[in-house]
């Protein structure tokens, strides 16, 4: 792996989760030479580190989208893989929704296949520089050791680790009890179970992320409260399937209206919600006496000392050992410090966090620079931080990404 200070790269990619590794596996497989010209950046030192430790910590079997969904380009390559590998037992009826390892085990055959550690840098970016008229590589990106280079194109692939969201009510708690109110990004399934044994504790929270902790701790004996501020809504998955053809695509593309497109992938996606198979799960636990659901509540104080006593508007849970709230992320560019500097001098425009990216996904007037992910969901839809809205996301960016690759070069044709 080459020392990247003070080199011109035409495509730098920041991430190196699904979406980041993904990106890279597409323009190789257009342009295989381009691999001279692409990087990974990631602050992990492996790709897709943080994704598999957040479903370790939840002790997560199984994703939730079906195995058409995946890294590479081709839709059917998971499938094809699990039966070369005899692993076709790892493919959940009824959408063949893959196990967690056979998803990662296929994701590091693809990023092998692609070499795409050859690309992959551990490099904490603490800042990304658009030089403006300062000729083919503008931007300027250097990290926390102060390490530094230049690239044409930048991509920003930095799900949304960075944005944890906790309702405003409940910070005086979590300063009043840090160690004993945690956000679910910080709670350790494995860890904690070594540490202490906890016997009860609440879950706020009604995603599949507050389910499959629920199931699991039940699963281990231990007491489990869950609270969730609405009914438990039960789908398969976390967007209508509809949401990634066309018709509901164009609708959302002719919506002018920011706010409206952004009510429209709340609506979509609503506050969360969980699937079948772990919805019986839950049910089994409620009727062994280990879970107990509350509804339509909302937390409303917390006392305590070395337990908490945790108060809705009807009931008092005393002795609880640890509360997680399972309360997701929120994307908001301004969390992320490494483009403060980006974002005010050239004033991209933001609604509650959210870039408005053009067409193309870039967020201009910085041109080259693209959002994908989370934070491209006003283009891309209720889809777009998933792993279905990265082909997506790719379609719209190629083009322009491509170019950025210096010619000639073999392989690649303008669509
Ligand atoms: C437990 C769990 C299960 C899920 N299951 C599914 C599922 O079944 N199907 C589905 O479609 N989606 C699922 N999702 C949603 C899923 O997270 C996304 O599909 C996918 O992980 C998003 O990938 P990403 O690359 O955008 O973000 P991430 O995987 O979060 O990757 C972002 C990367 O950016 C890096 N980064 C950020 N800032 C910097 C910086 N300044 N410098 C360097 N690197 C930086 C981070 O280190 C990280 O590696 C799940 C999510 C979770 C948490």
């Amino acid at each position: 792996m080459l020392n990247l200070s003070h080199r011109n790269i035409p495509i730098a990619i920041i991430g190196g989760g699904i979406h980041g590794c993904a990106v890279a596996s597409r323009i190789l497989r257009e342009i295989p030479s381009a691999a001279n010209h692409v990087v990974i950046l990631d602050r992990n030192p492996q790709p897709l580190l943080a994704w598999r430790r957040k479903t370790e910590s939840q002790g997560m079997a199984f994703l939730r989208s079906p195995a058409v969904h995946h890294i590479g380009s081709d839709s059917l390559g998971l499938v094809e893989y699990a039966r070369t590998q005899n692993r076709t037992a790892e493919l959940a009826p009824p959408y063949s929704q893959p196990s967690v390892d056979l998803f990662l085990d296929f994701s590091f055959h693809e990023i092998e296949t692609q070499q795409l550690g050859q690309l992959y840098h551990q490099f904490d970016v603490a800042k990304l520089r658009w030089d403006k008229g300062s000729g083919k590589f503008p931007f300027r990106i250097i990290s926390k050791v102060n390490e530094g280079f230049r690239a044409a194109c930048v991509i920003l692939a930095i799900g949304t680790d960075d944005c944890t969201h906790v309702p405003s009510e409940l910070d005086l708690f979590i300063r009043r009890f840090p160690k004993l109110i945690l956000h679910s990004s910080a709670f350790d399934l494995h860890k904690t179970i070594q540490r202490v044994t906890p016997s009860k504790i609440v879950i706020l929270g009604g995603g599949l992320t507050a389910a499959t902790l629920a199931k699991n701790l039940t699963d281990i004996d231990v007491e489990v409260v869950m609270i969730v501020r609405r009914s438990l809504k039960i789908q398969q998955f976390d967007f209508e399937p509809s949401w990634l053809g066309p018709k509901a695509l164009n609708r959302f593309s002719k919506e002018s209206d920011w706010d409206k497109r952004r009510k429209m992938v709340r609506q979509a996606r609503g506050e969360g919600s969980v699937t079948p198979e772990i919805a019986e799960a839950l049910t089994k636990a409620r009727s062994d006496g280990k879970l107990h659901l509350r509804t339509g509540v909302n937390i409303r104080q917390i006392d305590g000392d070395s337990f908490l006593q945790v108060k809705t508007a009807e009931s008092t849970i005393n002795d609880v050992d640890l509360v997680v709230l399972a309360t997701g992320f929120r994307f908001d560019l301004h969390r992320y410090r490494f483009l403060s500097d980006l974002t005010e001098q050239h004033k991209i425009r933001t609604l509650r966090g959210l870039p408005i990216l053009d067409n193309r996904l870039q967020l201009l007037p910085v041109r080259n620079l693209f959002g994908s992910g989370v934070m491209a969901q006003l283009e891309i839809g209720p889809a777009a931080g998933n792993i279905a809205g990265i082909s997506l996301a790719y379609e719209r960016m190629r083009e322009k990404v491509l170019a950025a690759i210096p010619k000639p070069h073999s392989g690649y044709k303008h669509r």
